[in-house]
């Protein structure tokens, strides 16, 4: 079968890989209907390796080539052992996230920071492919009423439902996302839904910020025409934001986000780069700022389907492409060369 394989920094490759064997105890096999291209992706790509190991990862073994790809809906096609609620033909989605089950932190639910952790798609074979191999842990069913299109969708959406549950939106909020790429979409989503008052966007590429007002922000500045801070401050009666979400990873627009939140408010880094970011301790202590990372999410897929099959997450914004399997490595070049255009690509293959 065909695997889009990340070779090495700069090597993506759709490769011929033997079809999976029969699946492990606690392991199924999902034939695979969509999965989404992630920034992750297409940083393993050009900055890489960043997550993936170039060694054995502690918890699969798997060494590169890896198989990408860890956003993705599909029908399960065999099952090693019984599953409560699954059994073969069932619609799912997977949490990607590899855990060891034993550690401290998988002991207390908190298993999206496993001390061996991993995700499908980075430290195992993931969905880039027909036929992918997860733990059966990861499975959720896909409620009826939900396509594999829009399901495909959730785990981006899942993301944002996280950062807001790490920053602990209240009602009445007013919140402040850095970002309008998928996870600042998603945040947006997310704020809304969770009853914030007045949601702010920073936005420099035109076509995304339009998206974000279409998706209901409050107001959506370009930062490279407006003092955000500042605008942002005297939208908040002289307050500042109650929460700041930085959606973009970029380390230059942590201290704006630490400066900019109001004096005991919360900045929740959603977006991940190798960088480093300098804080001014002055504008953190004396103002009791709190500082929280948000990484993936720990249950919040099923929350997000469901949400979705009462109809009130629509995914559907988020998505601006699909293409067939075989024609992978144009779906990564197109959204890298057009980020106004695209925010979701989706890959089909089954599709020629
Ligand atoms: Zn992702
Ligand atoms: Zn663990």
């Amino acid at each position: 079968m065909h695997a889009l394989r990340w070779h090495g920094r700069g090597d993506l490759r759709l490769d011929d890989v033997p079809r999976p064997g029969r699946p492990g105890p606690g392991e199924a096999v999902v034939e695979v209907a969509y999965s989404g291209v992630c920034g992750t992706d297409l940083h393993e790509v050009r900055h890489g390796p960043n997550l993936i190991r170039t060694g054995p990862h502690p918890l699969t073994g798997h060494a590169p080539p890896v198989t990408l790809g860890h956003e993705f809906s599909g029908r399960v096609t065999a099952l090693g052992g019984p599953v409560l609620g699954i059994d073969v033909g069932t619609r799912v989605v997977v949490d990607p996230c590899l855990r060891c089950g034993t550690c401290r932190w998988c002991r207390h639910g908190e298993y999206h920071i496993c001390a061996k952790g991993g995700s499908v798609g980075l430290a195992s074979d993931g969905a880039f492919a027909p036929l992918v191999t997860v733990p059966v842990d990861g499975l959720v069913r896909i409620p009826d009423g939900v396509s594999d299109e829009v399901a495909a969708l959730a785990e981006p959406l899942a993301v944002g439902l996280h950062a807001v549950r790490r920053a602990a939106v209240q009602p009445g909020d007013h919140v402040l996302v850095l970002g309008a790429g998928p996870i600042g979409v998603a945040v947006l989503m997310a704020v809304k839904l969770a009853g914030a008052a007045g949601i702010y966007v920073s936005e420099p590429v035109p076509e995304r910020a339009e998206r974000a007002a279409g998706l209901g922000a409050t107001e959506v500045f370009d930062p490279m025409t407006a003092d955000v801070r500042r605008e942002v401050f005297l939208r908040t009666g002289r307050v500042g934001p109650d929460i700041v979400v930085e959606a973009t990873g970029r380390p230059e627009l942590v201290e704006l986000a630490v400066t900019t939140v109001r004096r005991g408010g919360r900045v929740v880094l959603a977006g991940i780069s190798g960088g480093s970011a300098s804080l001014p301790i002055t504008q953190i202590v004396p103002f009791e700022r709190t500082v929280l990372g948000s990484l993936g999410y720990n249950f919040d897929l099923p929350r997000v389907l469901d949400l979705i099959a009462d109809g009130r997450f629509d995914p559907s914004p988020l998505l601006t492409g699909v293409f067939p399997l075989s024609k992978g490595l144009d779906a990564f070049a197109e959204l890298e060369g057009d980020r106004g255009r695209h925010l979701k690509i989706l890959l089909n293959p089954k599709e020629h």
